[in-house]
């Protein structure tokens, strides 16, 4: 029967380990399916990295409930930690539970999602037909029944690329280019005294931008270009003093001093067309056929995009603008919303046609990058609910989020708040972007 199979969380990133505490609290089956060999893979990529939110916002609140049962010691609240302390010190633990542990397989992969003995073509039964998932475990795949899924595997894996047109070119030139954020303090003899290309303007761009010029300090031959679609450079500083999340801000305001003090070579509104190989060295071409020459290494900060690929047999409900749901679209779409700020949303807003499959986290997002790990464990504590049958608390949206002071709406309340409304209300009355 439908209803013994369990749900299965696919990635145990914080959005899929925050599910499996809300599943476990409902006394719900639930089954983990994590490619990496541990809790955190993707961020375990990004571990040097500092967040910009601090504690306060990046643990679960069932997973918190479930931890304090142990002798886990809390971070303290107010601190912010790189992608290495949120591993170790939160999504390791969790994992580790006993009642977690138990019900998650490393090492595996999920190829494909269909229905039993259903394609996507056929409609008659459906829903009351278990969900396949064929599983590659250790080499070899296996077949994993399920009564709903959630996709929780973020989007990590598949780098937008540097051109404006949005279309990788080769495999060849992708292995060549840094598509991660590079650490540079470890890996500086490949940076030191050399011409680095920085592409993109989002907070990873900020990133490599504000830890390149540490090593320029050091090593002044260092020269940095930072090449932006943006017409002005001060579009990319964000919120910077008003935004509620202090270190978000200060990455803004950061790269807004090493633009005035002249450490980066700004090419604004430059459309990337090609990247060539030349004389052991880059060059990098605009549409309007400006060259950027004698380039040695090109870090690509330019977000990333859903994989979809595993999905072709569900019936997905995807924005072709946003690539999230149809209906979250309007709300975090970048053409339309001029903030980072997101109204709440849960079950409703991220249901797909196909009944008992949703995709949370940051791939819910699809293609927009104002994700913050909060709002994924205000989607899955919904979700979650709603597959218990909660139909009152999956309704319910209880959303705590911090504003970035870059809407241009209104004015930005300056402190936190928390938003309660019911899914179907229009608007948390403190939102801006509605
Ligand atoms: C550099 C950087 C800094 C960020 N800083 C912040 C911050 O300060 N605050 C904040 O709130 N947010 C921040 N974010 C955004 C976001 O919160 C994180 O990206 C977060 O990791 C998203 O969590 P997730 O669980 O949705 O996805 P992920 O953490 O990416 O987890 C996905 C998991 O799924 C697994 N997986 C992938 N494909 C498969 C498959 N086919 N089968 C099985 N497993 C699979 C992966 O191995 C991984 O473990 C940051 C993002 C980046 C990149």
């Amino acid at each position: 029967m439908l209803s013994s199979l369990p749900t299965v969380i696919i990635g145990a990133g914080p959005t899929g380990l925050a599910a499996a505490a809300h599943l476990h609290e409902y006394d719900e089956r639930f089954l983990i399916l994590e490619k990496g060999s541990h809790a955190g893979s993707n961020i375990q990529e990004w571990s040097h990295v500092q967040l910009f939110s601090p504690w306060e916002y990046n643990i679960d609140r069932a997973a918190k409930r479930l931890l304090q049962e142990t002798e886990w010691e809390e971070p303290v609240s107010d601190q912010l930690p790189t992608g290495g302390e949120l591993v170790k010190e939160y999504l390791e633990p969790f994992a580790a539970l006993p009642s977690i542990r138990t019900n998650i397989v490393y090492h595996a992969e999920v190829k494909a999602i269909t229905k039993k003995n259903i394609d996507k073509v056929k409609s008659d039964s459906r829903e009351a037909a278990a969900f396949i998932l064929f599983v590659n475990i250790n080499g070899s795949i296996k077949k994993i029944e399920a009564k709903a899924i959630i996709d929780a595997t973020g989007t990590w894996n598949s780098p937008n690329p540097p051109f404006a047109d949005g279309v990788w070119r080769t495999e060849e030139l992708i292995n060549k280019l840094h598509v991660n954020i590079p650490n540079i303090k470890e890996e500086a003899d490949r940076f030191k005294n050399k011409h680095i290309a920085v592409i993109g303007s989002g907070h990873s761009a900020l990133n490599s931008l504000i830890e390149l010029t540490d090593l320029k300090a050091a090593f002044p031959d260092t020269k940095i270009s930072w090449i932006i679609r943006k017409q002005h450079i001060s579009e990319t500083f964000g919120g910077e003093e008003n935004d509620e999340l202090a270190a978000r801000g200060s990455l803004g305001s950061k790269a807004h001093q090493l633009v005035d003090n002249g450490l980066l070579h700004i090419h604004s509104g430059f459309y990337v067309d090609e990247i060539k190989e030349q004389d052991n060295s880059f060059v990098i071409q605009s549409s309007d056929g400006i060259s950027i020459n004698g380039i040695d290494e090109v870090i690509v900060n330019t977000g990333a995009r859903p994989d979809f690929s595993f999905l072709k047999e569900l019936r997905l409900d995807i924005d072709p603008t946003v690539e999230s749901t149809k209906e979250l679209a309007p709300l975090i779409d970048p053409n339309l919303h001029s903030c980072g700020t997101v109204r709440p949303h849960g079950e409703k807003e991220l249901r797909h046609p196909e009944a008992g499959f949703y995709i949370a986290g940051v791939k819910s997002y699809g293609r927009a990058p104002t994700f913050l790990m909060a709002t994924g464990y205000e989607q899955v504590r919904s979700i979650t609910a709603y597959i218990a049958g909660n139909m009152e608390e999956s309704a319910k949206i209880k959303l705590k989020l911090p504003q970035t002071g870059v809407c241009k709406a209104r004015e930005v309340p300056k402190q936190l708040q928390i938003i309660e409304v019911n899914a179907g209300d229009s608007c948390g009355k403190t939102s801006c972007c509605c």
